[in-house]
């Protein structure tokens, strides 16, 4: 069993802010992440309201996020966390290959992406459906795409595929979006994407892969010949690790000012927790509030 003070869990904006304060304050922490640091950062195709980063996509920032990591000689354990519970005052924090000790955890595990629910959904996972377009786009150059979902990941990356596919079909449950304004007056001024408003997916039809959909609106049904189809309807918090230990609201991390949650040293940052705006500049705001309340905590008492 290995010991310190402060485990944080998830490397996306919020958790790499946070170690970079820790690190500042000189406190001993271990960083975990499963997959590539950066969380959500490196799979969005342009980042335009991140003050400072101008004009640029989402690889570059979480790249220069990482060198920020390497600078600061702070070293990510890629291990998957499993579960996190209190046993006395001591967090027991166990992953894929070994159990950590700590007195302070910050969990910044994000959101996993919802699933639209059709049954056939799993069939045609990476035979069609995706819900990355900044990875996949590029194998439907030429192409007509669907894009299902209308809050700002659905209207920027209608933007995105906008570029390179021949056609997207952006459809969404309601006629108002969730979305920017600009975004989506961006979005109505692009030719090649058209918009199916109050319209949901109804079939999805291929031999092996995606091609073609139906989509029904109260009206009527209409089949579109895609070769693919994106998903962006939102998300679901991934709280798994800590279970009913917590208090929570609609699925998201309750925290008090300092982003404690209801159970004593256990932190939540980022789009794990509840609050009313989800985007790297709220997330980089909790990591530096939870790891300075940690910091006070230890050096003040
Ligand atoms: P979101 O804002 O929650 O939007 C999800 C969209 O999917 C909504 O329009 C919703 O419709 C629709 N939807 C939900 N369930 C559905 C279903 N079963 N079938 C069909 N449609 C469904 O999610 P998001 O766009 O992934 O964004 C997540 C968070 O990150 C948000 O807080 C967002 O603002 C933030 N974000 C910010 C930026 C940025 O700052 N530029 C970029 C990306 C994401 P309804 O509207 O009818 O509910």
């Amino acid at each position: 069993m290995k010991r310190t003070s402060v485990c944080i869990i998830g490397a996306g904006p919020s958790g790499i802010t946070a170690a970079i304060y820790l690190k500042r304050a000189n406190i001993p922490f271990i960083f975990f992440e499963k997959n590539m640091p950066g969380g959500k950062i490196p799979l969005t195709s342009r980042i335009d309201n991140y003050p400072g980063f101008i004009n640029g996509d989402g690889v570059t920032l979480a790249l220069q996020m990482i060198e920020q990591l390497n600078k600061n000689e702070i070293e990510v354990t890629y291990e998957e966390v499993h579960s996190v519970y209190k046993k006395d005052d001591i967090f027991i924090v166990e992953s894929s290959k070994d159990m950590y000790e700590c007195t302070y955890v910050i969990l910044a595990t994000g959101t996993k992406e919802r699933k639209l629910g059709l049954k056939e959904e799993d069939k045609y996972l990476n035979k069609g459906i995706s819900f990355c377009a900044i990875c996949d786009g590029a194998l439907y150059k030429n192409k007509d795409v669907a894009l299902i979902g209308g809050g700002n990941s659905a209207l920027e990356e209608a933007l995105y595929l906008s570029s390179i596919v021949n056609k997207v079909y952006l459809i969404h449950r309601r006629n108002e979006f969730r979305g920017e304004s600009l975004l989506l007056d961006r979005v109505k001024k692009q030719d090649n994407i058209i918009i199916y408003t109050p319209y949901v997916i109804k079939n999805i039809f291929g031999e092996d892969r995606v091609e073609s959909i139906i989509i029904s609106s109260l009206e009527k049904e209409i089949e579109l010949k895609v070769s693919g189809i994106f998903i962006y309807i939102g998300m679901n918090p991934s709280l798994e690790i800590i279970k009913d230990q917590i208090e929570i609201d609609n699925g998201y991390a309750l925290v008090n000012e300092d982003m404690m949650t209801s159970l004593t040293n256990l932190y939540a940052i980022g789009d794990v927790r509840k609050k009313s705006l989800r985007q790297i500049v709220t997330a980089v705001n909790d990591g530096a509030i939870a790891s300075d309340s940690i910091s006070r905590l230890i050096h003040h008492g």
